[in-house]
Parts: C-alpha cells; sequence; structure tokens
C-alpha cells in the first residue's frame, strides 16, 4: 500500500484518533439513533442469513455423512466477503432483490433508506464481514488468543449504540470539498446530519486539516451514558523530525512503575528519581462517588422512575470516571515519551490478570494498562524506544541498591527497606529503578506490537520498536 499523500502535498503515515463531544440538536438527535439503529439492523441481517446457511449446510452434511457420502452440500456457501455483503445489502434495501421487502404503498425495497446516509449501511456490512471473518480464522485456528465464537446478534439496548460514516473523499482532495469537515470552530458537517456542534478545543485538528498534516478517513459516533461522541480517525504527517529526535531527552533509560499514591511513578537507570503522576487521589474519589451511586441504586425498586434516575445517574458517573482516567494517562504519557528516549515498563497486557482488592492498586493498575497503550502508540511518533518486562521480573522485591529480593512484601508496605544493605527507600520509587536497569537477556528476538486491535490508532507503516524477552521468576 503507497502512503496516502495530502492536498498540500504531504506523506501521511500515522494513524491518529480525534476524540469530541456532541451536541446534537433535537433533529439530529433523532437522526444518531436512527442510524444506530440501522446499524444493528443490517449487522443482524447478515448474521442472520449467514447462520441460516450455515445450519442448512451443516444439517446437509450430517445427512450425508450418514449415508457414507462425503459429497458437498448441495446448499451453496455464502460469501462473506466485505464487497458481497454490500452489494447484497444495497439490492435488497433498494428493492431489487427477490427478497426485497414490499411497501403498502405497492413500492419495494427498504422505505426509510433515504433519511439515512448510506454509508451506515455499507459500514455496517463491512463490519458484520469482519466479525464474521474473525469467527472463521479463529475455526481455522489462525487467530491467536481467546478462541471467538459466531458474532453476537446486535440486541436493543444489549450494545452500545454506534456507526460509522466514511469520508468520501481521498486524501488529497481539499478539506473544503469533503463530506466529513469542519465548517467553523465548534461544528463538523456530517452526512445528512449536516452541521453538528461539538464541544472542545478543535483548533489544532482543525489546523491540520487545513496544512493538509490530517486526513480524516472515517468518524465514528457512539453514544455513552446519554452522550454522543465523535471519534475521527484518520492518517497524520509523522512528528516533525526535531521531535522525533530532541536532544534534551534522558539520555538513560527511564523504568515506569504503578504508583500506589500516584498514578505512576518513573525513575532512571542510576537510580534518580525522574516524575511521579498524581492522580491516584481524584480518581479515588470518583471510586466513592461511584459506590454511592451503586448503593442508592440497589435501594430502587426495580421498574420505577428513581430507578431509571439512579442508573442514569451511575452511568454518568462511570463515563466520568474513565474520561478523567484517559485525560491523566494522556498527560504522563505525553510527559514521558517527551523527556525520555528509552521507557521501561511492566508486560500488563496478560490475559486473566489477577484482580486486586486494594483500591488505590486497582485503580493504578487500570490507568497502567491505558498508560502502556498510549505509551505504545505514541512511542512512535517520537521514535522512543519501549521495553516491556515480563510480569514475573521481581521489579517491586528487588533491592535496588543491591539486588537482594525479598519475598515477603505485601502491599500494604509503603516502604522497602533492605536488611542486606539498610537501603530504605519508596517502594515504588524502588520499583521504578529496577525497571529503569532491567536489560534484555537476549538480543530482541521479535519485534511486534502490543497494541491491542481495534483500540489503538495502529500504524499504517512501521510496527512500535518493543524489545521483550522472557524471564524466569526469581
Ligand atoms: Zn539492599
Amino acid at each position: 500500500m503507497t502512503t496516502p499523500i495530502s492536498h498540500t502535498g504531504q506523506l501521511l503515515s500515522r494513524a491518529v484518533t480525534f476524540q469530541f463531544a456532541l451536541d446534537p440538536n433535537a433533529q439530529q438527535r433523532i437522526l444518531l439513533a436512527k442510524c444506530a439503529g440501522a446499524r444493528r439492523f443490517t449487522v443482524n441481517r447478515h448474521l442472520a442469513r449467514v447462520k441460516v446457511n450455515l445450519d442448512a449446510r451443516s444439517a446437509e452434511r450430517e445427512s450425508l455423512g450418514e449415508g457414507g457420502d462425503s459429497s458437498e452440500p448441495s446448499t451453496p456457501s455464502l460469501s462473506w466477503a466485505a464487497f458481497s455483503f454490500i452489494n447484497e445489502f444495497n439490492a435488497w434495501k433498494n428493492g431489487e432483490s427477490e427478497d426485497s421487502p414490499v411497501n403498502d404503498d405497492g413500492t419495494r425495497g427498504l422505505a426509510w433508506r433515504h433519511e439515512l446516509p448510506g454509508d451506515v449501511f455499507e459500514c455496517a456490512s463491512v463490519d458484520a464481514a469482519r466479525a464474521l471473518e474473525n469467527f472463521s480464522a479463529s475455526r481455522r485456528g489462525e487467530r491467536s488468543g481467546t478462541s471467538v465464537g459466531f458474532p453476537r446478534f446486535q440486541a436493543r439496548g444489549k450494545v452500545t449504540p454506534s456507526f460509522r460514516l466514511r469520508n468520501r473523499a481521498t486524501p488529497g482532495r481539499a478539506p473544503s470539498n469533503q463530506s466529513i469537515r469542519f465548517t467553523d470552530h465548534a461544528h463538523l458537517r456530517l452526512p445528512r446530519f449536516g452541521p453538528v456542534k461539538l464541544f472542545g478545543p478543535t483548533r489544532k485538528v482543525r489546523r491540520m486539516i487545513d496544512a493538509g498534516r490530517f486526513h480524516v478517513y472515517s468518524a465514528t459516533l457512539t453514544q455513552r451514558a446519554g452522550r454522543w461522541t465523535v471519534s475521527l480517525t484518520g492518517v497524520a504527517t509523522e512528528l516533525h523530525q526535531a521531535e522525533r529526535s530532541r536532544t534534551s531527552r534522558h539520555a538513560v533509560p527511564v523504568g515506569v512503575d504503578r504508583g500506589i499514591i500516584s498514578l505512576c511513578v518513573a525513575a532512571d537507570a542510576n537510580g534518580v528519581p525522574f516524575e511521579s503522576f498524581e492522580g491516584v487521589k481524584i480518581l479515588r474519589e470518583a471510586q466513592r462517588t461511584l459506590k454511592a451511586t451503586n448503593q442508592t441504586l440497589a435501594r430502587t425498586t426495580p421498574g420505577s422512575q428513581g430507578r431509571q434516575r439512579a442508573k442514569s445517574r451511575l452511568a454518568k458517573t462511570h463515563r466520568k470516571v474513565a474520561s478523567t482516567r484517559r485525560h491523566l494517562v494522556h498527560q504522563a504519557s505525553r510527559a514521558l515519551v517527551t523527556r525520555a528516549q528509552v521507557l521501561v515498563i511492566e508486560d500488563l497486557n496478560v490475559a486473566g490478570m489477577v484482580r486486586n482488592r486494594h483500591l488505590a492498586r486497582s485503580i493504578s493498575d487500570a490507568a497502567m494498562g491505558e498508560l502502556s497503550r498510549q505509551l505504545l502508540y505514541k512511542a512512535r511518533w517520537h521514535g522512543v524506544e519501549v521495553r516491556v518486562v515480563d510480569r514475573y521480573f521481581p521489579s517491586s522485591k528487588t533491592c535496588s541498591g543491591c539486588g537482594a529480593v525479598r519475598n515477603d512484601l505485601d502491599l500494604s508496605t509503603r516502604t522497602y527497606s533492605c536488611g542486606a544493605c539498610g537501603l530504605v527507600i519508596d517502594r515504588d520509587l524502588n520499583a521504578a529503578i529496577n525497571l529503569a536497569r532491567w536489560r534484555p537477556k537476549a538480543p530482541p528476538s521479535s519485534l511486534y506490537s502490543l497494541i491491542p486491535q481495534g483500540s489503538a490508532p495502529r500504524s499504517t507503516r512501521e510496527e512500535p520498536i518493543v524489545t521483550r524477552t522472557t524471564i524466569t521468576a526469581a
């Protein structure tokens, strides 16, 4: 794939997402809900057709198997390719296929199709095809990780209302000719919606678009706890060379550990504290509000109005905690990738990680998960190396002064004191120093991305620099 070039002639090779909260008017709000419904409808229709086809074929195969004949079932298999899904659905909704719906006035096709941007149906078809592809890859054993079952049907009220619209323009087109574009500082134009008001500072992204440094591929609209947000996903230019090779960067590797009082603590391999990032206190308060809201909910009668109120309040609090955490973590990750040259973090990306009952620890666990995700993709932007240490590396239990390992350290111990050399040091700082000193035992055997699929702007060009070796538990 060639790297797209913007209308100002710049190479767009960095996957980027910008997110804004929306303030839609009453009409737009209705349209948003309709689009999310249409997406569910489309995905479900594809899944249902495939399911019927699979069931028919497997029933046939069974009856053939009894007769000792192993020939193919006579029911042809359906194509799960995205383009076949799009074509099939378009023909069906436009009244061109045999099973197209017939309306009261005698016309054929989906009556409400013209009210919505056609892209809603097409993107939903692509999503259904992708979900089925994951399922079949998993069945063939080609997919690592937990096995994927047949995609779930999208039940109303059970799935997060969401849909996607593509920008009907190639990167080389001027921004004013694009179907998804900013009309002013507070309005984003979307096909069929017109300008939708949005919150937040848009100056940076608008300037990037105008200068040809960012091109929007698609807009994903999602409703969480009553609030609609838009994520603009696209490609941007690499950061300026000066940004990527800052001479002022910290020359020694910096270890980053989850803190208990602060979100995370960073220190370098020389044992010098680098920085600690606050935020646990804010999140702990939010967690308390969450608990109180939960209790209020438990005291309400099912089906009552009070129950509804308590439910929406709980959802709002959840949303707030999540966005506060994201915000704090963005600040920390940005500070780290702009100031360090080599970062060392623990691998928290382990399926079935032990749930921690210590509240503050679980807060910073959650934040560290998000922090490593952000560090990995931002590190690539800034040309920073990230070393991921196996989680069995005893970073907390090792003395950063003499290397002795204490096995009797529990979470309540805030200070590390060494019986061998007498060092007394803050527990999190000690762990961060140990991480910073970690060296891969063997030369990096594989370079690969630890970014979870679909959750982060994914690299379009190169993988982030990640070194990893396995260390046996001490
Ligand atoms: Zn010691």
